[in-house]
Parts: C-alpha cells; structure tokens; sequence
C-alpha cells in the first residue's frame, strides 16, 4: 500500500446573486428542503445572502444569478459577478426575459415612477429591465416564474457531473395532453400561450382551468402569428391580445415582437391606436 496521503477534491463553490426580482426564484433553492442537505454535501454553497451572512470570497465556480438588469449600478455589477464566475446561470423569467418589470420596455418607466413613489425625485433607474444575457455571456437559462425546483436540482446534478442538463424544450401543450388535462383553448375559448411557451411547469394552470401566462418564456421557434390568430379568432381584441404577450416574459424578443406586432397593426397612419 502507498502510504503518500491523498489531498481531498475540492468541492465546486456555488454563489447565488438578486438583480431587480422578488426573491422566488431563490427561494425555489431553499424549498428544496429533502435536497438541500445532499446539494450542500456535493457543492460548496459559498455566497447565498437569502439563506446565510456569511460570505467567502471568490472567484465561483457556478454563479445562480436571479433578477433582471433596471439600473446602472447593477449594470456593472452584472461584469463583476461574470468576472468572478466560472460558469454563470441565470435562473427565472426575471433574469431570462426581464421579468414583469420589462412591462417598463413599451411605457414611460417615469410616468410609473412618479404614480408608485411619494418623491420619484430620489428614484435612479434605466428605462428598461433587460435579461442579464443583454449584458454578459450566460451560460444556461433556467425559465420559469418560479423556476421549477426539480429543473434546478437537474442543473445542479449535470454541472456537477460535467453533462448537459435534461431540460425540456418543448411546449406546455405536450405537458398539458400529458397531464390529461381538458384544453381550456379549445373547450371554452379561454387565451392560452401554451401552444408557444416552454414546457417545465407541468403544464399547471390548464390543470386548474385557466390559460398559460407563459411564465417559461417562448417555446423554440414558437409561432406566434397563428397565435395571435387563434387568439384573435376566440374574440380577443387587440389591446387584449397586447396584454396577454406582455405578461411575465413579456420582454423575451418572440414576445414582445408578437405584441409590437399587434400594435402596429392598431395604429393608424398617424401612429394613433384606431383599434
Ligand atoms: S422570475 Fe418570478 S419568482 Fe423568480 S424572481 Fe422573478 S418574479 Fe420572482
Ligand atoms: S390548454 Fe393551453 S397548454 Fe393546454 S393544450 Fe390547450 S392550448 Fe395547449
């Protein structure tokens, strides 16, 4: 037997970081409660304000990154957390597309401003909220508003075992007949996305009778003219129709283009909505 000692592998250090978003993302991590011990045993969890203070300096080697870019700050903030990263995922429709908050993307974000805040005088922030791959190089995006907690931990399984993560890129009408749900679309009228938005959900809210908001973003290559007709077709109009795009990817580019379609086709000569 050789009796020279071996030198334990390191673990791979993990650090978790918030952009502009309402925490849910992370806390998906934290809700993978009969996981986390075994995640914690695998990786070394080195920075994750939401869960400890405790912080160890980096450079990472995997970077979660939640939220969306909405000031200059956090614009350069975004290069730090890249520089300090071996690989970087983004995680949520906040951090995927913008969030809710990319809804500024087609309005006057001061106009909002000045309704929301008592003194909008104090108030910094840039005119859109932009996905975080707009400002640095990502190496996977994890969709989802939330992102969905066994999704994460196939992430985390496949980085650490240096495959591909088994992510589905199908759309939320293959989950839906899966679950053998009745097609709300079809069966009474109801505006659904799921024809062109990505799977990872479970197809959840057909299952309770309501119609996809799209939370996981667009589906690859997703048709959105024929979506927009069929939606057309069951009556919506076309501020409507505006509504259902800009919803929680609303700023993902098949999206928004879908709803700056619609709206060109409302104005008039003049640039005036006619419609
Ligand atoms: S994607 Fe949804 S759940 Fe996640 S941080 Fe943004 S708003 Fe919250
Ligand atoms: S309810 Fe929506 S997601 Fe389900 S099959 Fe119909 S269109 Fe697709």
């Amino acid at each position: 037997m050789s009796g020279a000692p071996t030198t334990p592998k390191a673990k791979p250090s993990l650090a978790v970081w918030k952009f502009a978003s309402c925490d849910g993302c992370q806390l998906t991590l934290l809700d993978c409660e009969d996981e986390l011990l075994a995640v914690a045993g695998a990786v070394r969890i080195a920075s994750f304000l939401e869960a400890s203070s405790a912080v160890v300096e980096g450079p990472y080697d995997v970077s979660l990154v939640e939220g969306s870019i909405t000031t200059e700050h956090d614009a350069q903030r975004i290069q730090e957390v890249r520089a300090q990263s071996g690989l970087l995922v983004t995680i949520g429709a906040c951090a995927t597309a913008g969030g809710i908050q990319a809804l500024r993307n087609s309005a006057d974000v001061r106009e909002f401003v000045s309704v929301v805040y008592a003194q909008p005088d104090f108030i910094s922030t840039l005119d859109t909220s932009t996905a975080i791959s707009q400002h640095v190089k990502v190496d996977l995006e994890l969709r989802g508003c939330p992102i969905d907690r066994n999704q994460l931990l196939e992430v985390i399984a496949s980085l650490l075992a240096g495959r591909r993560p088994d992510i589905p890129d199908h759309s939320v009408c293959v989950e839906c007949k899966q679950a053998g749900n009745v097609c709300v679309a079809v069966a009474s009228g109801t505006p659904c996305l799921g024809p062109a938005t990505q799977a990872g959900c479970g197809a959840l809210c057909p299952g309770y009778n309501r119609g996809c908001f799209g939370c996981f973003g667009p589906s690859e290559q997703p048709n959105t003219e024929s979506m927009t007709a069929m939606l057309a077709d069951h009556g919506l109009s076309g501020e409507e129709l505006v509504r259902v795009y800009r919803s929680f990817t609303g700023g993902a580019p098949e999206f928004a283009g879908a709803a700056d379609a619609v709206e060109v086709s409302l104005r008039g000569a003049d640039g005036e909505v006619v419609a």
